[in-house]
């Protein structure tokens, strides 16, 4: 089959269209015909290697398609199913743990399946895990036009939260508003005060930050006495090391690094968070914003750019 190879760290560049051989499936696996691939800032992390693995090795994680064959015979062959989390998942053909799946509701579009789950999910936890939210929450969000952005926002208004979503274009600033942002704002030094301003002089009570490094200290000025700093990605790099008495000076601040990985390692989780992000979409409660597709051999073109801020919405591969 053909599949994208990372056959050493770096760049875009190292991303290889080429023929590898067919995956097998172990117990509790199932063979999948990828129709759609959700291609997510994780993956970016893996490629550098800023996050470890060990080329070679076939990225991605997430998608959509057809059942080729359950050796348990349960789904029947020809089943859409989306899927999170199956390495190696930018190929023809992937195998998926029948735990880490769920049926496509009819009427969704694949490529809005391939890419719902991981972003959706996060949008979820961090709603529902990290903290609950309940109507009447204020929250900052960076990144507000990027594929886990938008969900957040949307999932974020639907529960009547105060979204004050942070941008860095007018386009990107469209998509928030439409998304429900209740005010948009670009990156700057006066940010936090602006945003504190709109707020009625008080901070949030938490930031959802997924810039990571450059907005880290904005995180903190922004976040009302007791809110919550939730720093849950690094697009701009790592957060470095700080004093934790920072924490004390901005006002008895709680921080959190939280991962997907632990808000679903448990199945009965995961498939909870996975059915209400599929309903989500199913009702319309979340309209899911694909850039506008790549094909498989040109997922270098899409790593370029998603990490040049070009893309918005979510990045998906067609196979
Ligand atoms: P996005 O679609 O949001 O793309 C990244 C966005 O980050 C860009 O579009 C850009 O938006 C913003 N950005 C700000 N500064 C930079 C920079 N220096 N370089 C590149 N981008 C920058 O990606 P995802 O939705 O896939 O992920 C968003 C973040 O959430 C990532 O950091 C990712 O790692 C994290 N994440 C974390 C998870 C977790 O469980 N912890 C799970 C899923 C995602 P703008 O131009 O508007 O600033």
């Amino acid at each position: 089959m053909k599949a994208i190879l990372v056959t050493k760290h770096g760049g875009p560049d190292v991303l290889e269209y080429t023929e590898v051989a067919d995956p097998v499936p172990a117990e509790g696996q199932l063979l999948v015909d990828v129709d759609c691939v959700g291609v997510n800032y994780i993956d970016t992390y893996f490629r550098s290697g800023t996050y470890p693995s060990e080329p070679p090795y076939i990225p991605g994680t997430e998608g959509c398609g057809r059942v080729v064959d359950d050796p348990r015979g349960e789904i029947a062959p020809g089943t859409l199913v989306a899927w999170h989390d199956a390495p190696g998942s930018y190929a023809e053909k992937v195998v998926v743990d029948r735990n880490r799946l769920v049926a496509v509701p009819e009427g969704v579009e694949p490529e809005i399946a391939a890419s719902m789950l991981l972003q959706g999910m996060t949008a979820h936890y961090l709603l529902h895990g990290v903290r609950e939210t309940t109507a009447g929450d204020t929250m900052a969000v960076t990144a507000g036009a990027g594929g886990v952005g938008l969900i957040l926002t949307q999932m974020a208004a639907a529960l009547e939260a105060t979204v004050y979503s942070v941008v860095s274009s007018d386009e990107k600033e469209h998509l928030a508003y439409e998304a429900g942002a209740t005010k948009v704002f670009r990156y700057g030094d006066s940010l936090a005060d602006d945003i504190i301003a709109e707020n009625g002089g008080a901070g949030v009570d938490v930031i959802y930050d997924g810039v990571g490094n450059d907005t880290f200290d904005f995180a903190l000025n922004v976040t009302r006495p007791r809110g919550l700093v939730c720093s849950f990605g690094s697009a701009s790099g790592d957060v470095e090391p700080f004093k934790i008495q920072e924490l004390n000076k901005h006002g008895s601040l709680f921080l959190t690094r939280p991962s997907l990985t632990h808000y679903v390692a448990d199945n009965d989780e995961f498939l909870m968070r996975a059915q209400a992000v599929a309903r989500a979409v199913d009702d319309g409660t979340v309209k899911m914003r694909i850039h506008p597709p790549y094909k498989l051999e040109n997922a270098r073109q899409a790593h370029e750019d998603l990490q040049a801020r070009k893309t918005t919405g979510s990045v998906v591969l067609k196979v």
